[in-house]
């Protein structure tokens, strides 16, 4: 970090924390955010106002602050707000060591989210925080929260790790802003990322988690402030209507639709309910999978009720929260791709808000001849793109989906990647083969899904310098046309 700067710039937007009795002369009239942030600091023992210092454990570290016209409860943020944020820390960028946003708890991990993804290439830490009870209450928990945050968000003057990341600090935890969420309305402890470790405890002393904490990007920092808000969020419930899931995926405008499912993402497999997701994917509708479960992941087509999903085109959302879902889409959205390119982008880790990413190796759709040699040449790929490593490769499938045959009968389908040339294919030739799919004749369905785990032949064959090749020899039986082919590598 460049060791101009000095000091924390705090961002104060409204919430429970700089809230007062609208009514002095009355305490138990509904509470409103205050305007004066020098009135509400006047409340800190360990503030200076004439310095601008906070003096926290011998520490003395410069605090300028920057108060929102009209601060805010924080249910009625909206995403241009966001975008206020993301600018103001742009501009102070060179001049502080960090960053606080004091924000109402209500929509924090949103915002947390949202900011984690609108600042790319961040080297500095950026720690929202707030409180349950307001500042200016006597036991409230507002100064633990704003003066350990500023300890954690100075590094050089607290001389404590640097953690490059947008987090929330709150009840003496440390989490992940894109992990968390509120667990509780009004426990001091509001905020968990249950489905990730801490980032650090606030206890006799502060603790870091440095195993967890992101890397240095060693980039300039860039911001992401195109939104696009237009994405629905539904929790599939039993009993739910097909006309509701339709109704909502036919809502004028919308580009996309997280669903809530049950356990590792699956959903009912009815014809019906299937058919109304499948049209809307063909629509271009982008629909993202994630769990209603607190931890543990989506993993599509585990489950016969999930594997629709995945035959549909729907999006494994891995591990990530709601909140961390719904700002991924606003922002990736924003970045204008095809649908194609954005649901490639979505299922890639940009800011450790999943666990997993899938790079897509898509081959499109097409149709093969029967006995013959049938060579398929890559169309898309994010592998080149993005930051695959193939050291970090722990599965890949082969994914066709939408096969049709043209004569019911047995057939035998083998899979190569990349053949040299010159080469008959033939199963014995080692890595190269990826496997042999057999659609039996009795099958009744009329579109297959083939999907073979090429994990072995992908380690050794798929790097990110050259395009791939895929042949497919039907050995016997019929032609047949495919929707989508493609490899989806895990790492
Ligand atoms: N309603 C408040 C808000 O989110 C709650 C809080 O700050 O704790 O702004």
């Amino acid at each position: 970090m460049n060791q101009n700067c000095s000091g924390v710039l705090i961002i104060y937007t409204g919430g429970t924390i700089g809230s007062m009795p609208s009514d002095p002369t009355d305490l138990s009239s509904p509470l409103v955010p205050c305007k004066d942030l020098t009135r509400l600091f006047s409340f800190i023992d360990a503030y200076n106002a004439e310095d601008s210092v906070m003096t926290i454990d011998g520490c003395s570290i410069p605090v300028d602050t920057y108060c929102w016209e009209t601060p805010l409860d924080s249910s009625n943020i909206m995403h241009q707000h966001w975008v206020e944020i993301a600018r103001i820390i742009l501009k102070n960028y060179s001049k502080y060591e960090g960053f606080i946003i004091l924000h109402g708890t209500d929509t924090m991990a949103y915002s947390a989210s949202a900011l984690s993804f609108m600042l790319e290439n961040l080297q500095k830490p950026v720690i929202f925080t707030g409180s349950q009870r307001p500042l200016v209450n006597y036991r409230s928990d507002a100064i633990q929260n704003i003066l350990t945050s500023i300890l954690y968000a100075s590094p050089i003057s607290s001389n404590l790790t640097t953690i490059p990341e947008v987090c929330i600090f709150f009840g003496g935890g440390l989490y992940r802003g894109n992990r968390s969420t509120k667990i509780s309305t009004t426990a001091y402890g509001a905020f968990d990322t249950p489905n990730f470790p801490q980032l650090g405890q606030a206890g006799n002393t502060l603790w870091i988690n440095k195993s967890q904490i992101l890397p240095d990007p060693h980039h300039f920092l860039r911001t992401h402030d195109n939104i696009v808000p237009n994405v629905a969020c539904m929790d599939i419930f039993p009993g739910m209507s097909v006309e509701l899931v339709d109704n909502i995926l036919n809502t004028d405008g919308l580009r996309a639709c997280i669903i809530k499912t049950f356990g590792s993402g699956n959903a009912p497999s009815t014809p019906e309910f299937l058919n109304v997701i499948y049209s809307a994917v063909q629509r271009g509708i982008i629909i993202m999978d994630i769990t209603q479960c607190w931890t543990g992941e989506v993993s599509l087509g585990r489950y016969e009720t999930s594997s629709g999903l995945l035959s549909c085109g729907v999006v494994s959302g891995f591990d990530m929260t709601m909140e961390a879902a719904l700002a991924k889409l606003f922002i990736v959205l924003g970045l204008k791709r095809s649908v194609e390119d954005t649901c490639d982008i979505l299922q890639i880790n940009l800011r450790g808000e999943q666990t997993q990413s899938a790079f897509n190796l898509r081959y499109g759709s097409g149709s093969m001849l029967s006995d013959s040699v049938n060579a398929v040449e890559l169309v898309r790929s994010m592998v080149y793109k993005q930051r695959f490593d193939p050291k970090q490769l722990s599965f890949a499938q082969l994914r066709v989906t939408g096969v049709q045959f043209d004569k019911k009968e047995d057939s035998h389908i083998e899979f190569y990647l990349d053949l040299p040339d010159n080469v008959e294919p033939c199963k014995d030739f080692g890595i190269h083969y990826l496997g042999t799919s057999k659609v039996s004749k009795n099958s009744k369905k009329d579109k297959h899904n083939i999907n073979l785990n090429i994990s072995k032949s992908a380690k050794v064959l798929i790097d990110n310098r050259h395009k791939h090749t895929i042949t497919c020899v039907i050995k016997s039986g019929t032609s047949f046309e495919y929707e989508d082919m493609r490899i989806v590598l895990y790492t």
